[in-house]
C-alpha cells in the first residue's frame, strides 16, 4: 500500500500547489508560516457548505501569500471524504514543503503528527488514507470494505494478550488481501510488479505448513530484547 498511497501523497500535493499558484496568481508558493489552529481558510463563510469547518471562527489569520496556506486548505476538506480532515495531524507550516504534511490530515487517529515520511506510517494510518482520501478511494472502491477488515483483524490480534492468529483468520486475511490487491492492481499499473510479488507472498503464506519450533520461539524472545532495547534508549534520549 505504501507505493500507492506514496503516488497520490506527491499527486495532490503537486496538484494543490499548481492550483494555490492559479488561483492566487503566485508564482511560487514558498510560506513556513501558517499555524493550522488560525489559519482563514480561502472559501467565505457565507459561501461555506461543510457543517463543521474553521471558516466559522471569529479570530483567523489570513496567509501572507495571497491566501495560499487557506487554499490548501480547502483543497484537503473538499478531498475528504467526510470533509472532516484532521488537522491535529499535520504541522501547517511544511505544506508547501512536504507533502506527506498534506496527506497526514486524512489519518483520523491522533498521534501521527510526529511522523516525517510515509514509511513511519503503520496499517491504520495506511487504511485510514485510503478510505477518507476520496481519489484513493475511488481507486480501491467495492474492496474497501476488505481492507475495514484486514484492519480490524490486524487489530485485535496486536491488542490480544497472547496474539495468535487462528488458520480460519489467516485464510480471511490472506483472502481480503487478496481482493484487495487484485483491485488496485486492475486500476494502477505502476503498481503492478510489486503487487504480482505481494500476491505470490500471500500464495505461499496460505499454503505453507508452520509450526513452532524451539528456535522460533528463540528468535522471538530475541527480537523482544532488542524491541524493548530499543525503547528504553528512545526515551532516554527524548
Ligand atoms: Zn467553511
Ligand atoms: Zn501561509
Amino acid at each position: 500500500m505504501i507505493p500507492l498511497v506514496e503516488h497520490y501523497c506527491i499527486k495532490q500535493s503537486t496538484d494543490n500547489i499548481e492550483h494555490v499558484l492559479k488561483t492566487c496568481n503566485i508564482s511560487r508558493y514558498t510560506c513556513k508560516q501558517c499555524d493550522i489552529k488560525t489559519l482563514k481558510p480561502f472559501h467565505k463563510r457565507g459561501q461555506c457548505t461543510y457543517r463543521r469547518c474553521d471558516c466559522k471562527k471569529n479570530v483567523r489569520q489570513t496567509c501572507p501569500e495571497n491566501e495560499a496556506c487557506g487554499v490548501i486548505y480547502d483543497q484537503i476538506k473538499a478531498i475528504h471524504a467526510f470533509n472532516d480532515p484532521n488537522w491535529l495531524n499535520t504541522d501547517s507550516t511544511m505544506w508547501s514543503t512536504c507533502p506527506w504534511e498534506q496527506m497526514k490530515c486524512y489519518i483520523a487517529t491522533p498521534g501521527y503528527k510526529e511522523t516525517k515520511t510515509i514509511c513511519d506510517a503503520d496499517i491504520t494510518a495506511l487504511v485510514q488514507i485510503s478510505s477518507n482520501n476520496r481519489e484513493i478511494n475511488a481507486l480501491i472502491g467495492t474492496s474497501s470494505g476488505y481492507l475495514d477488515e484486514i484492519r480490524k483483524t490486524r487489530n485485535e490480534i496486536y491488542h490480544s494478550s497472547l496474539m495468535t492468529v487462528s488458520n480460519d483468520e489467516l485464510k480471511d486475511i490472506v483472502f481480503h488481501a487478496e481482493i484487495c490487491l487484485k483491485e488496485v492492481s486492475t486500476k494502477f499499473s505502476d503498481c503492478r510488479q510489486e503487487i504480482d510479488h505481494q500476491l505470490s507472498v500471500l500464495k505461499r503464506i496460505s499454503i505453507e505448513k508452520f509450526s513452532v519450533t524451539k528456535q522460533h520461539e528463540s528468535d522471538a524472545i530475541d527480537d523482544a530484547k532488542i524491541g524493548i532495547k530499543d525503547s528504553l534508549l528512545a526515551l532516554k534520549s527524548e
